[in-house]
């Protein structure tokens, strides 16, 4: 059988269902050119190359010719074959579209995987807003104008006691605005400890910001120790803002010091110098719940503001759950200036940021719940959902394991708890990620660990699915 008398004609091939689906997602002609591309690929192959790329089986050594019936077979699998290749290189060369993935990492805030997910509600809430027009800048009730900030401005009064809010693009963009507020004219030194002068990641180092904002760093204190009288010694006509930051992924044990947001105020407000907290990740309120303690000892913004700091800035995309997005709150003095200032345009969210945000600060208002509760469900109701996985995959185990809060907040607290383990390797962690949907997961002592608490329960199904699936390609089960 000459596998290359059945090549279908182009045309059949670019009507297919398979190739369709590609058309759809990368357009009619560059799925042509690839299509085409694929054909004489495979035709070019030695014979057996060709038949394992069609998935055709070997001639049978005894049974003579092959039947002629084998005809409409043949045409399926170079459809297959041809929208498979067509596809990867439409990928490679054009980028895979974004594409939904269960984080079953057990890290609830994951930098690679777009951070912190929405709320359920908020997104199921986002397309009809999106995909029409919204009265983002339209006062309805006057027929006037609109401020895009006002509803943010409102909610993130209400939510941390600052006089007022201000919305921009991410918590960098917030620092690098407030920065160039505070430092002008002559007053362009910004006061910051040694152990503050960290980077986050993602090449954002704090030194760099502030020589990007053109502000003059000066530096106080040693790494691991920082007093009072440091910040007081750096004081001069020329100081614009004394600067804190919450270090996030990185921690100083030992012989350490540093100083509270509020004698930073206080000294401050006696020399007419304001004071600036990075807090970084975007909590709201306190959250020192006993049962939460990998969250205590992080500052709120309502504890800043509370503290009497002029401006405090946070992350939306962190702890708040919300969309990628930079909140800035503080004195009115100092917020309007940033809403005023030229780079605000630059910097200012688009409506689907200010949408979702909306609505996760009204649920925060509301006092939730949100997708960051996962990370402490009710142990028992946790021990079913885990034995409910359990008992539909064979091989399975519930064995301890600890999740984490991620995005740098709360690095070294681990979450204690329990997830579902499975006999495996790098290479079913491999098949996972590539599955349908992908599913992320980890090894650990030769098991794959499946932490759910970083799942949405309403993913649980899908996530079996793709597991059974994942370990139906090969015999690595239990
Ligand atoms: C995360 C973080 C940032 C950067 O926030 P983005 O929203 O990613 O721009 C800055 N400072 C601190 C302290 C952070 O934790």
């Amino acid at each position: 059988m000459d596998l290359r008398r059945h090549i279908p004609p182009i045309h059949r091939l670019l009507d297919a269902p398979a190739i369709g689906r590609l058309t759809a997602l990368y357009g009619r002609e560059p799925v042509g050119i690839q299509v085409r591309a694929e054909v004489e690929r495979l035709r070019h192959l030695a014979a057996g190359e060709l038949r394992a790329a069609l998935g055709v089986a070997e001639p049978d050594a005894g049974a003579g010719d092959a039947p002629a019936t084998a005809e409409p077979p043949a045409e399926s699998a170079w459809i297959a074959a041809v929208a498979r290749g067509a596809g990867e290189r439409l990928a490679h060369h054009l980028g895979a579209p974004l594409r939904r993935v269960i984080n079953a990492t057990g890290i609830l805030i994951h930098t690679n995987l777009g951070r912190a997910p929405l709320p359920p509600v908020v997104a199921a809430g986002l397309p009809r807003l999106l995909d029409a027009y919204c009265d983002v800048e339209l006062d309805l009730a006057a027929g006037r104008r609109g401020d895009r900030n006002h509803r943010a401005d409102r909610l993130l009064q209400a939510l941390t006691g600052a006089e007022m809010g201000l919305v921009v693009n991410n918590n960098a963009a917030a620092l690098v605005l407030a920065l160039a507020v505070l430092t002008r004219g002559e007053r362009r030194q910004v006061v910051v400890s040694r152990g503050e002068l960290v980077e986050i990641g993602g090449s954002f180092r704090i030194p760099d910001v502030l020589a990007q904002a053109g502000a003059e760093l000066v530096e106080v204190g040693t790494t691991n120790r920082t007093r009072l009288a440091d910040y007081a010694a750096a004081l001069g006509p020329a100081t614009a803002a004394l600067l804190k930051v919450h270090p996030s992924n990185y921690r100083i044990h030992g012989f350490t010091a540093d100083v509270g947001a509020v004698p930073l105020a206080d000294l401050g407000r006696r020399h007419g110098v304001p004071v600036l907290v990075d807090e970084g990740a975007g909590l709201l309120r306190p959250a020192a719940e006993p049962r939460r303690p990998q969250l205590a000892g992080h500052e709120s913004l309502a504890e800043l503001v509370a503290a009497g700091v002029d401006l405090a800035c946070g992350s939306g995309d962190k702890l708040l759950c919300g969309p990628q997005a930079g909140l800035l709150v503080g004195r009115r003095e100092w917020v309007e200036r940033c809403r005023r200032h030229p780079l605000y345009r630059a910097l200012r969210p688009n409506r689907a940021t200010l949408a979702a945000l909306d609505a996760v600060l009204r649920i925060h208002l509301a006092g939730g719940p949100l997708p960051l509760d996962r990370l402490w469900p009710d142990p028992g109701e946790h021990r079913q959902r885990l034995e409910r996985a359990a008992a539909r995959l064979p091989g399975a185990r519930i064995e301890a394991a600890d999740a984490f809060v991620g995005g740098g907040a709360a690095a070294e607290r681990p979450i204690p708890g329990e997830a579902l383990t499975l006999r495996g390797g790098d290479a079913l962690l491999e098949r996972l990620r590539r599955g349908d949907p992908p599913v992320v997961a980890y090894l650990r002592d030769g098991r794959l660990v499946l932490d759910l608490r970083s799942v949405d329960p309403e993913d649980d199904e899908p996530l079996l699915a793709a597991l059974r699936a994942a370990r139906d390609e090969d015999t690595l089960d239990a």
